[in-house]
């Protein structure tokens, strides 16, 4: 007979994480572990280096290890698209895989990029993008993500700046034809002078980024309306020189870590089928980036 005060023991955890080359300065596990521990859950989130032509084993080993999801980064967003089982409809939109979910053995491709944007806009900005402009710097991975999103949440007509004509030309025509977007690019050979109609702004652009941290996207913002809302998608540093510069003018500002913190919110969420601890992400990397 069983004592009545044994305790069943489970020493097995649950397995996320994160494939990428490189990954090591990927800070998403700090984040999730904590939010892990927060929640009382007994869950890892595994940083691990995958070289590209080690994607499909790698899948093979998230199916045999029964890992409860898997986050991409560069260089595997879109190869990693031909060893899921099912792409979600976003993710189909967008053309790319941030997140993998597993439901019961079949492994599922999300994007949580643009959806972080969204929710950081709505819960951080207050901004609600239906019915608005909006004004993307960039045609890559993140700026494909956000502006799929945007358009999906009912933004009426978004305008691409991009320093390469033909990758500009390329994701406005896919957009175009996924979203039914009102969307037009704009070429960036000169200092592009934002509009008055713009609502909102959006460097999707790697300008700024650590350890290039003084760089400005060549824009102009003296045309631009004093609410034109501007935000950035570059996380380290969290404080541009286009955040500083909008702020001094008055504009109202949303830096790259809420859209860091809020699409590993959704992932958490994907993953456990629970609430997030929001505020406990949110603190794991501000001190992992070294700013709390
Ligand atoms: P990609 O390499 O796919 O795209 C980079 C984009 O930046 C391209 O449009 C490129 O233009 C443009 N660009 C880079 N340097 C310059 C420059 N000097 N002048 C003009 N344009 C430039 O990168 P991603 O889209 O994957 O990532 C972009 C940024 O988004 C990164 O900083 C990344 O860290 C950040 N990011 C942030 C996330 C978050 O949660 N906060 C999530 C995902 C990404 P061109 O086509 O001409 O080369």
């Amino acid at each position: 007979m069983m004592a009545e005060n044994y305790m069943a023991v489970n020493y097995r955890a649950e397995l996320v994480g994160v494939l990428g080359d490189p990954v090591a300065e990927n800070p998403t596990g700090v984040m999730q572990e904590a939010a892990f521990r927060a929640a009382g859950l007994n869950w890892r989130y595994l940083t691990i280096q995958v070289k590209p032509d080690d994607l499909a084993d790698a899948i093979r080993g998230v199916r045999a290890f029964g890992m409860r999801g898997i986050n991409l980064t560069i260089p595997h967003k879109v190869e990693v698209m031909q060893y899921l089982d099912e792409i979600a409809p976003d993710a189909q939109k967008i053309g790319a895989v941030n997140t993998v979910r597993r439901v019961g053995d079949q492994l599922v491709g999300e994007n949580t990029d643009g959806k972080g944007f969204l929710r950081g806009l709505q819960v951080d900005a207050k901004f609600n993008p239906a019915g608005k402009r909006v004004v993307i710097l960039g045609a890559g991975g993140a700026a494909r993500a956000v502006s799929t999103e945007l358009v999906l949440a009912g933004a009426t007509e978004l305008i691409i700046v991009n320093r390469t004509h033909s990758r500009g030309e390329q994701m406005v025509n896919d957009v175009r034809q996924r979203t039914g977007a009102a969307i037009s690019l704009v070429p960036w050979n000169e200092t592009f002078v934002v509009p008055p109609e713009a609502d909102l702004l959006v460097n999707a652009t790697s300008i700024g980024l650590y350890p290039h941290g003084d760089d400005m996207p060549d824009i102009s913002l003296e045309r631009a309306r004093p609410d034109l809302l501007v935000s950035d998608v570059v996380f380290n540093p969290p404080e541009t020189p286009l955040l500083r510069a909008a702020r001094e003018r008055g504009h109202p500002t949303l830096d790259g870590l809420s859209m860091l913190v809020y699409q590993g919110v959704i992932g958490f969420e994907l993953w456990t089928g629970r609430d997030a601890p929001e505020a406990v992400m949110k603190e794991a990397l501000k001190q992992a980036l070294g700013l709390a």
